[in-house]
């Protein structure tokens, strides 16, 4: 909490100077003295910054507790949970609780069309994201079915993955998008074959006792650097057809990375819960 503003002993020696000046004050002490009282107490009440002390709003406690950061911003900062290092996937399995089933090849964990969606082992709520994705160098297929896969937030959530190169589809359906919600801001894909990143910080919604919804999802999302959502207010979870509904979910749920029969890639995937 920043401090109210004091009078110095000096401005208060100041007024009683200046009150002597006031030829009615000068013979009615009482009245005198209750008038520089009010005054200080006025002055009190007055925001730090009008009292002329930097100090007054200068905040030392708490302190930020220490992070080191990678060596670039894509490399895990100290505190982050890897989920994914290019080898060790022993952070997934399969959605159906079977084993990891994906293949991990060439320091990339890629679909194998048709093997399930894979999701995390721990659940997540409130977090910043990154991953990085890559669809199929050689392009086949058109609009959703070209490079197709997802990335959701508490397995619900679809930041939707696709190549969007020169590939036309729905705008809320294309890569950056939140699936059937909203379009990106800029279509900033690279070309197919190339790693692509997203960095996402995640609100996650809360639930009241009665199970109605107390506050929506928000989501930012960076591709490649480039602000792509911002702070944008999911409508529920995806949803093919129809409009999104939210329904209670649990404060933490795995993350789940979406088998749509394509053959994308995951690699240096890691997560900072907030
Ligand atoms: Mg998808």
């Amino acid at each position: 909490m920043i401090n109210q503003g004091r009078l110095s002993l000096r401005q208060a020696l100041v007024i009683c100077y200046l009150s002597d000046l006031v030829p009615a004050l000068k013979n009615c002490m009482k009245l005198k003295w209750l008038l520089i009282v009010l005054f200080i107490h006025l002055c009190s009440q007055l925001p730090a910054q009008q009292n002329g002390d930097p100090k007054l709003t200068e905040i030392w406690k708490p302190v930020p507790r220490v992070v080191s950061p990678g060596a670039t911003p894509s490399d895990a900062p100290s505190d982050a949970i890897i989920l994914f290092n290019g080898k060790d996937a022993a952070s997934w399995q399969n959605k159906n609780g079977n084993a990891f089933n994906w293949k991990v090849e060439s320091g990339a964990m890629t679909v194998v069309p048709n093997a399930g969606d894979i999701q995390t082992k721990e659940g997540f709520g409130d977090c910043q994201l990154h991953i990085e994705w890559r669809t199929p160098a050689e392009v086949s297929g058109e609009g959703q079915g070209r490079g197709n896969s997802g990335i959701f937030l508490m397995g619900r959530y679809e930041l939707q993955v696709l190549d969007s190169y020169n590939n036309n589809t729905y705008s809320n359906g294309q890569a950056g998008s939140i699936y059937k919600q909203h379009m990106p801001a800029v279509n900033v894909c690279k070309p197919p074959g190339q790693w692509q990143t997203y960095d996402i910080v995640f609100t996650a919604p809360l639930f009241n006792q009665d199970s109605t919804l107390k506050s929506p999802a928000r989501i930012t999302v960076f591709q490649n650097g480039v602000l792509i959502q911002n702070n944008v207010e999911l409508w529920g979870p995806m949803q093919f057809i129809g409009v999104p509904k939210y329904e209670k979910h649990g404060n933490k749920e795995s993350l789940l990375l979406q088998d749509h029969h394509n053959a994308v890639s995951y690699r240096n995937i890691w997560i900072r819960p907030l």
